[in-house]
C-alpha cells in the first residue's frame, strides 16, 4: 500500500503531449489540472509544477508541424511559446484564485551554489506566499550544444524536487506505466508498479521513446526516478489524462508505477552528484580502493588530468566517482610522476596536498 498521507512539498512535472492539441495548449487539459493542485493544495501540500511544452507552443503559433531540429529555431520557439504557456497557466489558475510565477532555470544556475541559494530564496518565499512557481527549463538561452542544458524536463524536474527537499514527484505523461519492455512494440509487456531501486535490469526496461516536441523518453524518468530517489523523495509515473489522477495518486491508489525513495544523502553530496563535471582526471585502482574507504584522494595517485578546470569544480574521476577539486587543473598536471615528498614542497606551505578530501567525494552507484 502506498501512503503519501505525509508528503508536503509534491513536485508535479507536465509534458509537452498532455498539455498540446492541435498545435496548440490544451486548456480543458489544463484546466484540470488546475482543478486537481487546487485540491490537494487545499489540503496543505505546497506544489511546485514543471512544465513542458514552451518549443512546441511557439512551434503551432509559427505554423511549423514538423518536430524542430536546429538549435536556433529550437530557442526562438521556446522563447515565443513560454509566455502563451504560462499565460494558459494563469487563466487556468486564477479561476482558484491561485496565483503562478515563472522560474525559468538552467544548468548552471542548479550548479552555482550562489545562484542555487538565491533561487531557493525566491522559492521559499514563492511557497510561504501560497504562489505555485511554475518551472521550465531556460530554452532560449541554454542549449546541448554548449554544453548547459538539462537536456529534458524529467531531469530538470528530478533536480528541482531535490533541491527543494520534496517528498514526492509527480511524472505525468502518456504512458500508463513503466513496462518490462517498450509496450508499443511488445505485446508481452507488463507493467511494472513498484521499483524500490533503479537497477541496470529496471534501465533496461525503459527504451528511448519521444515525440515530436518533447525530448525525453521512458529512460530519462527513470534517471529521474533515481536523482529524485538519491534525495528521498518518492517518484510515481502514471498516464496524466487518468481521471482524477493527482488525488488518487495522494490517496495512495496504486496507479502508475512507484519509484521508492532511497536513502536521503546530505545536500552537498548530492549537489557533487548531479553537477555536469567540468573535466577529468584518471587515478590508479590503490587510489580509488582508498576513495572508497573514506579516505582522501592524492595528487600521487594521479595519472592523467583531461580539460580545464579550478579548484571547487566538480570533475570525473575514472567515470566512477565525482569529486569536488581542491586543485585546478594546472596544479594538477604540474604534479604527474612526482614523489608525494616533492609535492608538498611543490604545493608550498598554504595549499594541501589533496585533490579531494572524503567529503568532497561521491560514487554515483
Ligand atoms: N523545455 C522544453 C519545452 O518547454 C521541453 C523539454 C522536454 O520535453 O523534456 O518545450
Amino acid at each position: 500500500m502506498r501512503d503519501f498521507s505525509r508528503a508536503e512539498r509534491i513536485v508535479i512535472k507536465i509534458g509537452t503531449n498532455l498539455l498540446s492539441k492541435n498545435h496548440s495548449v490544451d486548456t480543458g487539459y489544463l484546466a484540470s489540472m488546475a482543478g486537481q493542485i487546487a485540491e490537494i493544495r487545499g489540503r496543505g501540500k505546497k506544489v511546485l509544477v514543471v512544465t513542458s511544452g514552451a518549443v512546441g507552443m511557439g512551434a503551432g503559433e509559427l505554423g511549423i508541424r514538423e518536430k524542430i531540429t536546429g538549435v536556433k529555431m529550437r530557442q526562438a520557439c521556446a522563447s515565443i511559446g513560454q509566455p502563451l504557456l504560462m499565460k494558459e497557466y494563469k487563466d487556468a489558475f486564477q479561476v482558484h484564485g491561485i496565483i503562478i510565477a515563472q522560474i525559468l532555470l538552467t544548468r548552471e544556475v542548479l550548479n552555482n551554489r550562489r545562484s542555487y541559494l538565491n533561487l531557493r530564496n525566491s522559492v521559499e518565499t514563492l511557497l510561504d506566499l501560497g504562489v505555485i512557481p511554475i518551472f521550465n527549463e531556460n530554452d532560449s538561452i541554454s542549449t546541448a550544444e554548449i554544453g548547459n542544458a538539462f537536456g529534458d524536463n524529467d531531469r530538470l524536474s528530478a533536480l528541482v524536487a531535490s533541491k527543494v527537499d520534496a517528498d514526492l514527484l509527480i511524472l505525468l505523461t502518456d504512458i500508463d506505466a513503466l513496462y518490462t519492455a517498450n509496450p508499443r512494440e511488445n505485446p508481452d509487456a507488463v507493467p511494472i508498479p513498484t521499483v524500490e531501486k533503479v537497477t541496470p535490469e529496471i534501465l533496461a526496461c525503459a527504451g528511448a521513446a519521444g515525440s515530436a516536441f518533447s525530448t525525453g523518453g521512458m529512460k530519462t524518468k527513470v534517471l529521474a526516478a533515481q536523482i529524485a530517489g538519491k534525495a528521498g523523495c518518492a517518484m510515481v509515473l502514471a498516464h496524466g489524462r487518468e481521471e482524477s489522477v493527482l488525488p488518487r495518486i495522494l490517496a495512495g491508489e496504486p496507479l502508475g508505477t512507484v519509484f521508492l525513495a532511497g536513502e536521503k544523502l546530505a545536500s552537498r553530496q548530492r549537489w557533487i552528484l548531479n553537477s555536469a563535471p567540468r573535466g577529468r582526471i584518471v587515478v590508479d585502482e590503490g587510489a580509488i580502493q582508498a576513495m572508497r574507504k573514506h579516505k582522501s584522494l592524492l595528487p600521487s595517485g594521479v595519472h592523467e588530468v583531461h580539460g580545464v578546470f579550478a579548484a571547487g569544480d566538480v570533475i570525473w574521476v575514472n567515470e566512477v566517482a565525482k569529486i569536488v577539486t581542491g586543485l585546478d587543473s594546472a596544479e594538477i598536471k604540474s604534479l604527474l610522476g612526482r614523489h608525494s615528498s616533492e609535492i608538498r614542497r611543490l604545493l608550498g606551505e598554504k595549499k594541501r596536498d589533496v585533490v579531494a578530501r572524503p567529503e568532497d567525494i561521491v560514487f554515483p552507484d
